[in-house]
């Protein structure tokens, strides 16, 4: 089992529910705008956001942020440790550096020490689009994750061990054998990716693949769908993932692929549930089935189910019909019984 870091108030490891991260992809100079992207995140259900800190401009405005954001921010850092310095003294919970790339010894010692003092952890890590040439004799998984590993002990010989690593690829088979690698050299916690990997479906996939596949093996501790667009969109993703593979609860919309047999529309009648789920962190399963004729057997196992009818449908608890409804009460009386079962009425 991965050790345990603190991140703010998440903990991340040890067997700790695995956090789901986001990005801003706002200026951080920005207040405002960076603000209200990091509530929207936060609604959707990220545990912890990065902001980037590019100039110092940005290591002070990450004061606001931190102290405003209901979430831990985490400071990503690039070749000037006086950033990160300089953004955890301001309330950054986790800094995110390359110590490659800070430079001389002494200023990631700096670094190191204010992490101390604040109690803040480090993210290190390698992507396969700034992998040190110094690693081309390894295959590329292996090179990814003993570059990282490089990091590590740059900072171990520090005398710091609070870190977190994370492999990214853009390549799902890399970054999963990249990760299997490391899992067995190291008990620090893994932040699971893959980087780059495009946007909507592409990045779903990708994204579900690589994480999903190693999830499944026990490993990582923590998740980042890279998406491009609104960010708001990996946290739906990631937490999709954790919900299919069991290690986050929250309501599962079943529905049917339809079939000539569907008597409603199916995938409206989906949106609309799932637009009232929302973050509801109840565990249920609600079914909307295209007919009476596969559909409830086929979601016999769910808390809440639908079914069309040629006059419109049934609604069923745990298989059981509780109502026959009307084509134009359908989504009413579904939302009726949907309320009922959250409220605890019919559990
Ligand atoms: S539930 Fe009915 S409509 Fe949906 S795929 Fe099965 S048979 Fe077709």
């Amino acid at each position: 089992m991965s050790r345990i870091v603190r991140v703010g108030n998440v903990l991340v490891g040890g067997g700790n529910p695995v956090s789901v991260q986001s990005m801003t992809n706002t200026k951080t100079i920005d207040i405002p705008a960076t603000l209200e992207q990091i509530d929207r995140l936060t609604d959707a259900g990220c545990d912890l956001v990065r902001v980037s800190v590019p100039d110092f401009e940005s290591a002070q405005a990450i004061k606001e942020i931190c102290s405003s954001s209901k979430i831990p921010v985490i400071a990503d850092i690039h070749f000037d440790y006086r950033l990160a310095v300089e953004s955890v003294k301001n309330g950054a919970a986790k800094v995110r550096i390359n110590p490659g790339n800070i430079g001389q010894e002494w200023k990631v010692r700096e670094t190191v020490k204010v992490a101390k003092e604040f109690g803040v952890p480090i993210r290190v890590g390698a992507n396969s689009g700034s992998l040190d040439r110094s690693f081309g004799l390894y295959d590329k998984p292996t090179a990814l994750a003993e570059s990282a590993l490089a990091q590590v002990r740059i900072l171990e010989s520090a005398g710091f061990e609070d870190i977190v690593i994370s492999l990214k690829s853009s390549s799902v088979s890399e970054t999963v054998s990249a990760n299997e690698y490391l899992f067995e050299k190291t008990d620090y916690p893994l932040h699971l990716g893959v980087t780059e990997a495009g946007f909507g479906l592409d990045s779903t996939v990708k994204s579900s693949i690589g994480i999903g596949t190693l999830l499944l093996k026990g490993i990582g501790d923590t998740i980042r769908v890279s998406m491009s667009g609104d960010p708001v969109q990996e946290i739906e993703v990631g937490l999709s993932i954790l919900r299919s593979l069991g290690l986050r609860k929250g309501v599962d919309v079943i529905s049917c692929p339809t079939c000539a047999r569907a008597e409603i529309d199916v995938e409206s009648l989906a949106r609309k549930v799932k637009s009232w789920v929302g973050n509801i962190e109840d565990d249920i399963s609600v079914a909307v089935m295209g007919c009476v004729v596969n559909g409830i057997g086929e979601g016999k196992d769910a808390d809440i189910g639908i079914a069309g009818t040629a006059s419109g449908g049934v609604i069923f608890l745990k298989g059981e019909i509780v109502e026959k409804v009307e084509k134009r009460n359908l989504e009413s009386r579904f939302r009726h019984w949907f309320d009922e079962l959250l409220s605890g009425g019919d559990r």
